[in-house]
């Protein structure tokens, strides 16, 4: 495997601290345990060399948003205990590719998806967990079930006990007014406590994945469970049609 140089994998480490120091401060500030909440790493578009220096200093959890790619970099890091989170649109011919390496699908938002999940995994004999995402920019660009319809879906998708429902997860409304990430966050929380309040069957309401590079510190003081960071620990993302991944993907 192609080494990482030293300079590289030292700004990757102190990243990393600095973004943990974050996620403590916030904690502190807001009153919170640091326990509550976790750190997923979103690795699109970062070589697998640079994930495992990451993973190597203790992390677990890994996310990414594109499934051919997310499949090249698991079989990679096979040797590592990652936790591979999709993160991404899934499509549903992509479904039993997800299959092969997700431990959780965090972008579940319709229920085309929500069938072709449960013949996959019925098919395969077992579960998967999930998180229910909605769109509480509302933002046509954005992907997520509308906050109004989150209720009415979760109990849609509680009626398929192959998939275990363990929360929310948004994207904040990127911005230069922090206040519109915060309002974001704030309408998921309150759906989360909504519908835990209502106590479905088999539907649990424990995590709220929501804060990213930019806004994590607010989704913090909103209630986030899991922070998704991807640029604040593996630097800016590469232009989609000259990344390195794609670069590497056809030179293979
Ligand atoms: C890219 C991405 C992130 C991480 O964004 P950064 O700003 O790089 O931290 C988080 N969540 C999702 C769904 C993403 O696609």
């Amino acid at each position: 495997m192609t080494q990482v140089a030293t300079a590289t994998r030292e700004l990757i480490l102190a990243n990393l601290e600095a973004v943990r120091g974050r996620i403590r401060e916030a904690c502190r500030r807001a009153g919170r345990s640091p326990e509550e909440v976790e750190l997923l790493l979103v690795t699109k578009t970062v070589p697998p060399e640079r994930i495992r220096v990451a993973v190597e200093a203790g992390e677990r959890l890994i996310g990414e948003n594109k499934v051919q790619e997310a499949l090249a970099k698991y079989r990679e890091l096979q040797d590592l205990p990652i936790e591979w989170h999709f993160i991404g649109h899934l499509q549903t011919n992509k479904v039993k590719d997800v299959l092969t390496f997700a431990s959780m699908v965090q972008s579940v938002d319709r229920i085309r998806l929500v069938e072709k999940l449960d013949q996959h995994l019925q098919r395969l004999g077992r579960s998967l967990d999930i998180l229910i995402q909605v769109n509480t920019s509302y933002e046509e660009s954005k992907f997520g079930v509308a906050p109004e319809e989150t209720l009415a879906f979760v109990r849609q998708v509680a009626r398929y006990d192959t998939l275990n429902i363990k929360g929310l997860m948004t994207i904040g409304k990127l911005s230069a007014d922090p206040e519109d990430a915060r309002r974001c966050f704030r309408l998921l929380r309150q759906l989360r406590d909504q519908i835990a309040g209502e106590g479905i069957p088999r539907v649990r309401m424990d995590i709220l994945s929501m804060g990213m590079s930019g806004d994590l510190e607010i989704a913090v003081e909103e209630g986030s469970t899991m922070v998704r960071v991807g640029t604040a620990v593996f630097g800016p993302r590469p232009q989609p049609d000259s990344h390195y991944w794609s670069e590497r993907a056809k030179a293979r």
